[in-house]
């Protein structure tokens, strides 16, 4: 079942409600979803209280796990340790820094604040260096591998480096519509084409299965 520990909802740039969001996930075959909505210093604590609120109420009725999460997006490097911190005691479960994509002009050093912020995941971190990515790898920040368009251009190259420094990766979906959403199967035929290969993406999986249990035992 897919794990998908990167979406988006109408409390950033998304297009459903969270509760849309999580019955359409359960639909589709998700075992384990988290919220991670766009945020910086003016709407972090006005959304990661509502996100948590409907992932708790929703929490008896759902076959899923969800849980409430950020994601800090183009936020100085120098900001990034304190909201990351912040992000963490208003609720946030899974923190994610939006990492140093090709195709928008997020500022260098991001990829490097992140990691050293202790974020649980990187997204979509482009030409990362190899220095950050041995950092990476000491401090078990999960590199993510995405079917999102755009961000999806340097999957080949997170994967490859990854692969040889033996950095952690994932795959999330960024979802920010229905159609987003992707089956297991789709996330390892996107793991194959960036050149994974097929005897490490069990293990791929098992990352984010065990991000979600330790940010579980955590509470
Ligand atoms: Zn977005
Ligand atoms: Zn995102």
């Amino acid at each position: 079942m897919m794990i998908d520990l990167h979406t988006h909802t109408v409390f950033s740039d998304g297009e459903l409600i969270p509760f849309e969001l999580v019955r359409r996930a359960e639909a589709s075959g998700y075992s384990a979803l988290a919220i991670t909505d766009h945020m910086d210093a003016s709407n972090i604590d006005l959304i990661i209280p509502r996100i948590a609120k409907a992932v708790e109420m929703l929490k008896p009725f759902v076959s899923i796990d969800v849980l409430p999460g950020a994601e800090i997006t183009h936020a100085p490097p120098a900001l990034i340790p304190e909201l990351v911190k912040e992000a963490r005691r208003l609720g946030a479960k899974i923190v994610i820094v939006h990492g140093e994509t090709i195709v928008e002009p997020v500022t260098k050093g991001t990829n490097r604040a992140a990691i050293e912020a202790g974020a649980d995941i990187l997204s979509h971190p482009g030409l990362i260096t190899i220095e950050d990515l041995l950092l990476a790898k000491e401090k078990n920040v999960l590199l993510e591998i995405t079917s999102r368009k755009g961000h999806s251009l340097a999957n080949g190259y997170v994967a490859k480096e990854a692969v040889r420094f033996g950095a952690p990766l994932c795959i999330n979906t960024d979802s920010h519509s229905p159609s987003d959403l992707i089956t297991r199967e789709a996330a390892r035929r996107i793991l194959l084409a960036a050149g994974v290969e097929e005897n490490r993406i069990e293990s791929i999986f098992d990352n984010a299965k065990s991000l979600i249990d330790k940010v579980l035992r955590r509470n």
